[in-house]
């Protein structure tokens, strides 16, 4: 201790202490550093701080070691640059639209869309004077003859998380990078794993990192992940702008998870696909949407592109059954919960009517479409609850 620091009053050595750890610690554990001031060691490195640049922290809310932690390991992932983290992955969508696009551009969004994001491009459309249309989601390189001189931006999502309809994201983004247009997909569905759209083509990929990421069902988070540092530049700029950060206790929740994320993915995926081909032989079902199964639009684009393929899939049911019947089966299930968001150990299972949900092409089904999330429960379980709900529903 210096002799100033002795000669201070106790209070002023709690708010200032001179500790005495020992050194050599060391835990698989990102340490959560919680900041909202960061200490600058002169004021020359005040002035010269680039909010460009990730060598300086600067404030809490733009980063910290532990968030910068994650969006490292999360850029690796995808084989990714940059990462930017967000409070939930919607916000990572309309990061994109914020930072990407202004009055005037024109913004191409598939059909097979999250529907929060369709809303997000409708609300811009509404209230900020961008032009926003929608295409059909299986119109591969004939996006081309959509594009218009002021498109700035397309979505995609592959596949689409209800309809399961997989693009030919190969197609789009070359199309669109040949008229430098910028390609933004949602890759919740892959979670980095089993699909790496940078490496065909796409400038930004958008997790919501809320899914598989966190694994827990406890924890909304999101990530845009991009090569280009222009692009990176231009969403952490609007980012910044609109005073946007995450908690660091929540980047720990999600660096704890990460590991074991690739074997939780393929047991959601073993159980999914088993389940999958036992609902196919059933006469309730009239068509299994799993990007596995060759019944869904894009099974060969998914084969040629995704190495795997998750817990989610839908099923459409057979039109005899009405809606207030599929209604009945999904409240009668035990093991499948009702609830949005996915990724965590829980099963679920929901309802959707797919045609007041699309404006550019037709949904070719007449039946309810049943959209499930296979947790990691064992599988025989789920069969005997969904075999229960169909007797219990459907007599
Ligand atoms: C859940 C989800 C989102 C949004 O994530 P939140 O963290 O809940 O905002 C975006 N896209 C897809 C495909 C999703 O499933």
């Amino acid at each position: 201790m210096t002799d100033s620091a002795s000669s201070r009053a106790r209070q002023t050595r709690i708010v200032h202490p001179d500790l005495d750890l020992a050194p050599g610690f060391e835990s698989f554990a990102t340490p959560v550093m919680r900041a909202s001031t960061v200490v600058f060691p002169n004021l020359a490195s005040v002035r010269d701080a680039d909010w460009r640049s990730d060598a300086q922290w600067r404030y809490g809310l733009h980063a910290t070691p532990t968030s910068a932690a994650l969006t490292q390991r999360l850029a690796q992932l995808e084989g990714g640059k940059h990462a930017l983290l967000q409070p939930s992955g919607l916000s990572a969508i309309s990061n994109v639209y914020f930072g990407i696009v202004k009055a005037d551009d024109d913004v191409l969004i598939p059909d097979n869309v999250y529907s929060p994001n369709r809303e997000h491009g409708d609300w811009l459309a509404h209230d900020f004077g961008v032009s926003v249309r929608y295409y059909d989601p299986m119109i591969g390189a004939g996006i081309a003859e959509l594009i218009r001189p002021n498109t700035r931006l397309i979505w995609i999502e592959a596949p689409g998380s209800v309809t399961m309809e997989v693009p030919d994201v190969p197609a789009i983004a070359a199309a669109a990078r040949a008229r430098k247009v910028v390609t933004a997909i949602d890759n919740t569905y892959s979670a980095g794993l089993a699909f790496r759209p940078l490496e065909h083509g796409v400038d930004i990929s958008v997790q919501a990192l809320t899914k598989y990421q966190s694994g827990g069902s406890d924890v909304l988070m999101g990530a845009t992940i991009t090569n280009d540092d222009a692009l990176h530049h231009a969403l952490k700029l609007a980012r910044m702008r609109m005073g946007i950060g995450v908690s660091v206790d929540d980047c720990s929740l999600v660096l704890r998870s990460l590991p074991s994320m690739k074997a939780r993915f393929e047991a959601h995926d073993r159980s999914a696909l088993a389940l999958a081909h036992w609902l196919k032989a059933r006469p309730e079902i009239s068509a299994v949407l799993h990007p596995a199964l060759p019944d869904c639009p894009g099974h060969a684009e998914f084969m040629r592109d995704f190495s795997g393929a998750g817990g989610l899939f839908s099923v459409v049911f057979d039109e005899r059954y009405s809606a207030a019947q599929i209604d009945a089966f999904v409240e009668a299930l035990e093991l499948f919960a009702i609830g949005w968001s996915w990724g965590g150990a829980h099963s679920l299972a929901m309802p959707y009517d797919i045609a007041s949900m699309r404006s550019a092409s037709q949904w070719p089904h007449r039946g309810t479409l049943v959209r499930f999330y296979v947790g990691l429960e064992e599988e025989a379980d789920l069969r005997a609850d969904i075999e229960r709900a169909m007797r219990i529903a459907f007599g």
